[in-house]
């Protein structure tokens, strides 16, 4: 068991921090949120006043923050954790940012001898606390073999996708898949409420039928078919619709630059910064069947 720093306790890091002392880690915990930290020392968790003293004596670093500049800027820099880091230590950023700053602080870490993965998730809140997420590892064999034993206290399914950056290429790749499903999803079934249908009879048809997709078996946008989702939750998050326009946002730089065409991704990405612009941005990324609504 290991002394693991769990930087960034919001929707996923909180209940991936709370597994992983479930599975018999201790944690120093920090969070630019006091509450966040203070749900977290309830469970048995040690709060740190800053980063730098969170990783006091820690073996493993794992972060789990919004986006790329606050990645960049926990551990770059004379200040930053990858300057103060003990050798040796592990460091696991699976917050879902951009490639380049993946690429950019892997490389860094490796350059003072310590070993990096990104390791974003799949799964959302619901398999965050239940730890079944899904991760996608990008750096070495080596330290994708250490990364493996601490991610198995969060997760189920722990794949090596290949270098640093690759496994923020594969959650790209995935979230704007999923962003295309969902709105997909909640087109349908706002097409057959139109004609009359019952959403959970439908969702129960598509789910046994071709249409069947993650959005419909764990994640349907209609209130009240499923107990237990965001749509039923008045579209708490979950996952912010915000953080969707930032991955799809993500995709399209990427796409700019790969000379990918991705038609449905760029669809997808209007379509959620429209819905964001309209005030939802806090809102569970599901609530964009509204926009089908014509609210
Ligand atoms: P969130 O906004 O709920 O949590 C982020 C936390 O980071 C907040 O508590 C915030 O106070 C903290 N924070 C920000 N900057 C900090 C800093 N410099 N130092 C310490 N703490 C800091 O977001 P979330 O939903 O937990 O998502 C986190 C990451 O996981 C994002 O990159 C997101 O895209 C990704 N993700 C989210 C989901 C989901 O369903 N919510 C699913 C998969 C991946």
């Amino acid at each position: 068991m290991s002394n693991i720093a769990f930087i960034g306790l919001g929707n996923m890091g909180g209940p991936m921090a709370a597994n992983l002392m479930t599975a018999g880690h201790s944690l120093t915990v920090f969070d630019l949120s006091e509450a966040a930290m203070q749900a977290l020392a309830e469970k048995g968790a040690r709060c740190a006043s800053s980063a730098l003293e969170a990783i006091e004596g820690a073996e493993v670093i794992l972060s789990m923050l919004p986006a790329g500049k606050h990645v960049a800027g926990l551990y770059l820099g004379e200040n930053g954790l990858i300057a103060k880091a003990a050798k040796g230590t592990l460091i696991l950023d699976c917050s879902t940012i951009d490639a380049e700053t993946a690429r950019q602080v892997g490389a860094a870490a490796e350059a003072a001898g310590l070993a990096m993965l990104d390791a974003p998730v799949s799964g959302g809140v619901k398999a965050a606390q239940a730890g079944t997420l899904a991760f996608m590892c990008g750096g070495s064999e080596a330290g994708f073999v250490r990364a493996e034993k601490i991610l198995s206290g969060m997760g189920k399914k722990i794949f090596h996708a290949g270098d640093h950056g690759a496994g923020q290429i594969a959650k790209m790749c995935n979230n704007m898949l999923l962003a295309v499903h969902m709105i997909g999803t909640a087109e349908a079934l706002q097409l057959g409420m139109n004609n009359g249908l019952d959403a959970g009879v439908l969702s129960e048809i598509m789910k046994n039928s071709s249409g069947d997709n993650w959005s419909l078996q764990n994640y349907n946008p209609v209130p009240g078919v499923m107990p237990g989702t965001p749509a039923s939750n008045d579209y708490q998050p979950g996952f912010m619709a915000q953080l969707m326009l930032k991955d799809l946002g993500l995709a399209m730089e990427n796409s700019l630059k790969t000379q990918s065409a991705v038609p449905m991704g760029a669809m997808a990405r209007s379509l959620y910064a429209s819905f964001a612009g309209k005030g939802n941005s806090q809102r569970d990324f599901s609530a964009i069947i509204e926009m089908m609504q014509g609210e």
